[in-house]
């Protein structure tokens, strides 16, 4: 019996390895386990057409433990494997003969950590994988019509022998003799019973066939005997009973006959242990380039302990039933990375040797096309369910926003109608409504800004607006300034700040007027310049404030709110950045009359009135006042 060597590519994977460049051991199992439930496929396929003597009933796949021997069996029986099948199917890897995946490992052998070694661990490499916990694999196979079976008999890399066997029954049994424990891995653990269970449990739960393991149970008997008060004798026995340990029903892959929504639901609340219900529930089954069958959920509810960031992503992806990633965050963008469920698809290979990025690929399209689905789906509950839109929104509006700032407003397009802004009456609109409520004359979308809703809405600046019949949306937070910048404008019309300079409606002739003012003023403004110094960049007159003698404004595109926010940024260079503070004083209120009356008269006095002032429109605006000692003494002064 000659030994025979595998084909180069093989024996390099399997040094990788065997070098254990894989992290994730525990897939062997889900690999094994998906070649039976293959292997059985077939052989149920074939007895549609011809008399095998099998019905659908009759096919199963063990798992059987023998820890004295420290083997694992997986044992189906499907199809079988002629000799020769044997051969070329355990004996090479890549049986398309490229090997495409080659180039993959050797950047996931010279990244090291990371991404790449990442991308394999989830895919896994079929059989081999066997060859991470077990130091010997032995395959019994019998193909179905065949009278012999074969022995494949395999220590690793140097190579595998081939004989024949006498096999009884048609099918496959793989034999993992275990590798010794080391003190990183404790591979015997493989043994154990509970852990076998919950591996099959987590990648293998959807297998359509029985996965079926000898358990043990205590169970009380009657002995026979009695107590002396005549009541019989319990005692406990261990009991050995074979179960099945896969639900084998994924509700995702049945029809919207066979399974409702409310099914869908409860699967929801079970397996993400989320009491309260989801908002929204999307079920696709798609059928073209790309096949698959999806069933996601949009929570109901920001639940704290399962939303930290790492905990997103929570879309699974199977392929046929087999787990491939808990965690899939190639399907959909980060904006959307609320939404939890499964994806389904028969296109994603479980074998990494057909090039990973084809996998990429077809994760692309159908994350693509999910997208839009949950959007659609959000739309939907828009129109027909606002409270709970808003619920939603509150929730993870946070995600929609930084997904229209991301990557320099790649997305903007595709979420910019899922944004929602308060507006005047305690509602809130959608870019759009906003949009349609616009009078003909109005040529900007206003915003006013503030730490809170109430600050916002208070802003003297907003009078002159609301004066005007124009509609203003309150932002709370810098993010919502950003996204504003990010979308540049609203069908053509720009967003203006209210407390920007120039809001876009005043006349010509208003604009006249208080230019000529402004001159007239000159001298003095200057003068308040001068005595504020840094403080302000500029000291204007307006007429927008309405009762109040001053405020503070900003121009150019950093607001005091971006300001303020900035200040918390890890970047000293952005911890830098100022708004453009402007001071504008009410010619119409008293407290200019008297500033005007004090610079003719008593320039020290005006001096004290134009820092008075400053901190008056600093306060109102929310901006801490630096010097509190000082205001005190000059407002004391005025007594
Ligand atoms: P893949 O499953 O992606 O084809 P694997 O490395 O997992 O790659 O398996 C290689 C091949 O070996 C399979 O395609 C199949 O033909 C054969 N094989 C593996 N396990 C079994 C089994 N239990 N029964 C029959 N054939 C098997
Ligand atoms: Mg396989």
């Amino acid at each position: 019996m000659a030994k025979k060597h595998f084909k180069a590519e093989s024996k390099r994977l399997l040094d990788l390895m065997i070098n254990s460049i894989y992290t994730n051991k525990e897939i062997f199992l889900r690999e094994l386990i998906s070649n039976a439930s293959d292997a059985i496929d077939k052989l149920c396929y074939l007895s549609l057409t011809s008399d095998t003597g099998l019905s659908r009933g009759d096919f199963r796949i063990d798992l059987i433990v023998d820890k004295q021997a420290r083997t694992i069996t997986v044992r189906d029986n499907g199809i079988g494997m002629t000799r020769a099948e044997a051969e070329e199917n355990l004996g090479v890897i890549a049986k398309s003969g490229s090997f495409q995946f080659k180039g993959e490992m050797d950047k996931a052998q010279a990244g090291a950590e990371g991404e790449d070694l990442s991308i394999i661990g989830q895919f896994g490499v079929g059989f081999y994988s066997a060859f991470m916990v077990a130091d010997e694999v032995t395959v019994l196979t019998r193909h179905y019509g065949e009278e012999t079976g074969t022995r494949w008999n395999s220590r690793g890399a140097d190579g595998y022998t081939v004989d024949d066997y006498e096999k009884e029954t048609v099918g496959t049994d793989v034999i993992l003799h275990l590798k010794d424990d080391t003190e990183e891995e404790i591979y015997g653990s493989y043994l154990e019973v509970w852990k076998l269970k919950a591996l099959v449990k987590k990648y293998s739960d959807y297998v359509r066939w029985p996965i079926c393991m000898d358990i043990e149970h205590q169970e009380r008997y009657e002995t026979g005997e009695k107590h002396d008060d005549g009541t019989p004798k319990f005692e406990y026995r261990t009991v050995t009973e074979n179960e099945t340990i896969n639900s084998m029903i994924p509700i995702w892959q049945r029809s919207r006959s066979e399974v409702t929504d409310d099914d869908c639901i409860a699967w929801y609340h079970e397996k993400y242990r989320d009491t309260k219900d989801p908002c929204a529930l999307v079920r696709v089954n798609a059928e073209g380039a790309v096949s698959y069958k999806a069933m996601l959920f949009i929570p109901g509810e920001q639940n704290d302990a399962s939303y930290t960031s790492e905990n997103r992503s929570n879309v699974t992806l199977y392929t046929n039933g087999v787990m491939i990633m808990e965690k899939c965050d190639k399907l959909l963008h980060e904006y959307f990375s609320f939404v939890r469920g499964v994806v389904d698809s028969p296109d994603v290979s479980l074998n990494i040797s057909r090039e990973m990025l084809q996998h990429d690929r077809q994760l692309r399209v159908i994350g693509q096309n999910l997208e839009k689905k949950v959007k659609g789906e959000l739309e939907k509950l828009m129109r027909e369910d606002r409270p709970k839109y808003e619920e939603f929104f509150k929730n993870f509006g946070v995600d929609i926003k930084c997904g229209v700032c991301d990557e320099y407003g790649r997305y903007k397009d595709f979420l910019k109608d899922l944004l929602l802004f308060h507006t005047d009456d305690d509602r809130q609109v959608t870019l759009k409504e906003y949009r349609d409520a616009m009078p003909e004359s109005q040529q900007a979308v206003y915003y006013a800004s503030a730490d809170t809703l109430r600050h916002a809405k208070d802003l003297p600046q907003c009078e002159a607006v609301r004066g005007r019949g124009f509609g203003i949306l309150y932002l709370t937070s810098p993010l919502d300034e950003m996204v504003f910048e990010s979308l540049r404008d609203l069908d053509g019309k720009p967003f203006r700040n209210v407390a920007t300079d120039d809001l876009g409606f005043e006349t010509d002739e208003e604009k006249q007027a208080a230019e000529a003012r402004d001159i007239e003023n000159r001298e003095l403004l200057d003068f308040v310049k001068e005595t504020l110094g840094e403080r302000v960049a500029k000291v204007k007159l307006s007429d927008r404030l309405a009762s109040r003698p001053c405020a503070l404004t900003t121009e150019g595109p950093v607001s005091l709110e971006m300001e303020r926010y900035f200040q918390h940024s890890p970047s000293e260079e952005m911890r830098q950045v100022r708004a453009t503070r402007v001071l504008e004083i009410n010619p119409a209120h008293n407290a200019f009359t008297k500033l005007r009356e004090a610079y003719d008269g008593d320039r020290d006095h005006a001096a004290a009135l134009a820092k008075i002032l400053c901190v008056l429109a600093e306060m109102n605006a929310g901006v801490d006042v630096e010097d509190t000692a000082g205001f005190t003494e000059l407002v004391s002064a005025l007594f």
